[in-house]
């Protein structure tokens, strides 16, 4: 029975769609991150934007070294190596990790041995240091070799002051994971706000490392509560974006959340709310990436 139970509940936290052909997602997004272009846009300031090697890559460029948040994938080092070089001479002394997920973090073992310290979330150390299942990507990642794993911690903010610049780094509690952070550079006021924004695409959520849909919700609200019209916000994935796009984000999350638990509370399996079509308004625009309609079903009615 007790083993029936947790079969049943691993089977509702794995988005079937992304399983449907039995590849992992992971295997698909490293493969096509060999051959990714970056793109890199300049925003505000010493800070500019790669995209198209896994989640968005913050750059601050300065005399104490470039820092960066996120890793990006391996495979795309050369592509990456290039856009930085681009961007300015300095050397790579800083990384941030905006959560432990492989799209923001695989890049971390060369970047060290580049010579950037990586700093991260508690979490962040936990998750990489060990074997670890994400059942919503049907994978385990093995531990992370030595150079990979962050060294210097914390627990729910960090100020820090690198190129003459002021960055806030802050906790989330439990959301798309829980180890998920954002990053402020608050003179030139642009945030990086890891996996807890995925502009204008329907979110994935791994209930494997702690996170949820409620936890997605809150971080949406905070993200909203912290930022103003002006605020340059980079999301994990998608394109750069502002407080119009965050709060249509977080009202989309929480309209499907509501639909989804109303059907749930009703006794209705996943197959059969899925067949209800929770998210049909939201579809055409936010379903045309990675995860589709009854995927994202599938992640909220496994939270409520
Ligand atoms: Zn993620």
């Amino acid at each position: 029975m007790a083993t029936a139970s947790i079969a049943t509940a691993a089977m509702c936290l794995a988005p079937r769609r992304l399983l449907a052909d039995d590849i992992s997602p992971v295997i698909k997004i490293r493969k096509a991150a060999a051959t990714a272009e970056i793109k890199v846009t300049k925003l505000r300031g010493n800070v500019s934007v790669l995209e198209g090697s896994g989640g968005n890559i913050a750059v601050l460029i300065g005399r104490d070294g470039k820092l960066l948040v996120d890793a990006g994938i391996t495979a795309t080092r050369k592509g990456i190596t290039e856009a930085l070089a681009s961007l300015s001479a300095d050397p790579i002394k800083h990384l941030i990790d905006s959560h432990w997920h492989f799209d923001h973090t695989d890049g971390n073992e060369w970047l060290h041995s580049e010579g950037a310290e990586i700093t991260a979330h508690e979490n962040t150390l936990r998750h990489l240091s060990v074997d670890t299942r994400v059942e919503g990507w049907n994978f385990t990642f093995p531990a992370s070799p030595a150079g990979a794993l962050p060294t210097k911690l914390f627990a729910d903010e960090l100020k820090l002051e690198v190129n003459g610049a002021d960055l806030v780094l802050k906790y989330y509690l439990p959301a798309h994971t829980d180890s998920d952070i954002s990053v402020h550079f608050t003179d030139v006021d642009i945030i990086h706000v890891a996996d807890t924004f995925w502009n204008g695409v329907y979110p994935f959520i791994d209930y494997s490392t702690g996170g949820s849909i409620d936890g997605s919700i809150r971080a949406a609200e905070a993200n909203v509560a912290r930022v103003t019209d002006k605020t340059i916000i980079i999301s994990g994935h998608g394109p750069v974006g502002n407080k119009a796009q965050l709060i249509a984000f977080r009202e989309m999350l929480v309209t499907i959340r509501e639909k989804v638990g109303a059907l749930k509370k009703q006794g209705r399996s996943l197959k059969e709310v899925q067949a209800a079509k929770p998210t049909a308004g939201f579809d055409a625009e936010w379903g045309r990436w990675v995860i589709d309609g009854p995927t994202f079903t599938s992640l909220v009615y496994a939270g409520v």
